[in-house]
């Protein structure tokens, strides 16, 4: 039921342009901007190191084909028509499997994500034959344990292809809509109707899914907080379990795609403000909560819960609700974190292909996490997963005294808690509704990394 239009907070202009600094999202800590020359040999004593915690595992599948090119896209994708691409990847995708399943023969499997690009770019065929694959090497955990999600672009597919992904496994859909208005789709060369949309969602709903998200961005060309509202509001009619709200950030000399966007046709700082402040006021009275930064959930969805029993988790897809899981990743440029590792797979079709003809792991970079990172790594996941540090906490799993260690943080927090973003006291630190919004800054203080020149300039800034 809808509550009143009453917005949890109003975001303070001044404030947030002042918090308005380039930062990682923290998907992983220490990002990938720390990753050097990581070898197989490296990869295999993680492996052998973390078999010993018995750890359930994370399965990642990049599929990066897509059929068409979204102006605005920064993901890692090849833009092709050309399907026998997509076949030839599948065959390196088994290879894959075939080389790292042996190696995880007792851990099963209770998360599966495919993402890309996009995986429905590949047909009914190809899908069940890529799981087909996955199942037959690894222990996969019953429907009811796990969570085994796509992301799908829904002009890619009909009812019958959602029930057919319903039949191969998949129990979570994620699909793009960005924006239903059409001024804003034709900039941004993506055409999705309302009623194609609506067509997949409900054909999920049908079919058994348990979940259903969505993303939208603000800060596409043309947007304004009069044409964004028509969008939530269609958004709220197809009732999603989980929106996320993605902030556009226009990198052209990084995301080349974007130099067909033009800058006088984006909305300004202060519109996007306006717009991000309605996606709260909207989303909030309409009874969905705000897990952290952009990510909306309705209270009895899987994220909210796993927020309030305090067992949420944070990986590469964003937040999640699956313990701690030894993460797999396959197919080009995708990241694994097994054990006190990340590694990255190459980023080159080309050079995966003689790797793995070579039957050697397509692994390029990464890193091993030294104590400190560790220690990082948990307080950035506490303040970002349950916007609760508790200091005995982290000094009881890694024997240090908080307030000693983290000194110079602690005085560094201080302007963080006069602006209200979060409150110290002698047990922790507890992130405010505002603070929420601004996590990345609040965590930010805690990155050992960023302290470097020159470090921040790589990231998006968080509005
Ligand atoms: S936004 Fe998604 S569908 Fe569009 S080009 Fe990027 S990866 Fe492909």
């Amino acid at each position: 039921m809808p509550q009143s239009k009453t917005p949890v907070f109003f975001l303070d202009p001044e404030l947030v342009h002042r918090y308005n600094v380039s930062g990682p999202r923290y998907t992983s800590y220490p990002t990938a901007l720390q990753f050097t020359d990581f070898d197989e040999q490296k990869l295999l004593w993680a492996i052998e190191e973390s078999d010993l915690k018995n750890r359930d595992l994370s399965l990642y599948f990049h599929i990066p084909f897509c059929a068409t090119l979204c102006y605005y896209c920064a993901c890692n994708k090849i833009v092709t028509r050309k399907r026998k691409l997509a076949t030839n990847y599948l065959n390196l995708l088994s290879k894959e499997i075939a080389l790292q399943a042996p190696k995880f023969a007792t851990r099963k499997v209770s998360q599966l994500h495919w993402g890309g690009g996009t995986p429905t770019f590949l047909d009914d065929d190809e899908i069940s034959g890529l799981m087909y694959a996955i199942r037959d090497s690894f222990e996969i955990r019953s429907d009811e344990d796990g969570e085994f999600s796509i992301e799908i672009d829904p002009r890619t597919v009909n009812p019958d292809r959602i029930r057919h992904l319903r039949e191969c496994g998949f129990n979570r859909l994620s699909l793009g809509i960005q924006d239903f208005n059409k001024k804003v789709q034709t900039a941004v060369n993506r055409k999705q109707s309302f009623s194609q949309t609506k067509q997949v969602i409900e054909a999920a709903n049908r079919s058994g899914f348990k979940s259903v998200s969505v993303d939208l961005i603000y800060g596409l060309p043309h947007q304004s907080t009069q044409s964004f509202l028509k969008t939530l509001q269609q958004v709220v009619i197809l009732n999603p379990d989980r929106i996320s709200i993605y902030n556009y950030a226009h990198l052209p000399e990084r995301f080349h795609p974007q130099k067909r966007i033009l800058v006088s046709d984006l909305p300004t700082a202060d519109e996007k403000l306006d717009i991000l402040q309605l996606c709260i006021e909207e989303l909030t009275s309409e009874g969905y909560q705000n897990i952290g930064m952009d990510h909306f959930a309705k209270p009895d969805d899987a994220l909210c819960l796993a927020q309030k029993n305090g067992t949420l988790q944070r990986n590469f897809q964003g937040y999640s609700t699956q313990a701690d899981c030894d993460l797999i990743a396959f197919g080009i440029t995708g990241i694994s974190h097994i054990g006190t590792t990340f590694s990255q797979n190459v980023k080159q079709l080309e050079q995966y292909q003689k790797l793995l003809e070579a039957d050697k792991l397509p692994v390029e970079k990464g890193i091993v996490l030294s104590g400190d990172d560790l220690i990082r790594q948990a307080v950035i996941k506490a303040l970002i997963c349950q916007f609760n540090l508790r200091f005995a906490d982290i000094e009881e799993v890694f024997d240090i005294e908080f307030a000693t260690y983290f000194a110079k943080e602690l005085v560094a927090l201080r302007p963080l808690v006069q602006d209200g973003l979060c409150r110290i006291n002698e047990q922790g630190v507890r992130v405010s509704h505002s603070g929420r919004l601004l996590i990345r800054n609040v965590c930010m203080v805690f990155d050992k990394y960023l302290h470097r020149p020159k470090t921040t300039t790589r990231y998006s800034r968080a509005i």
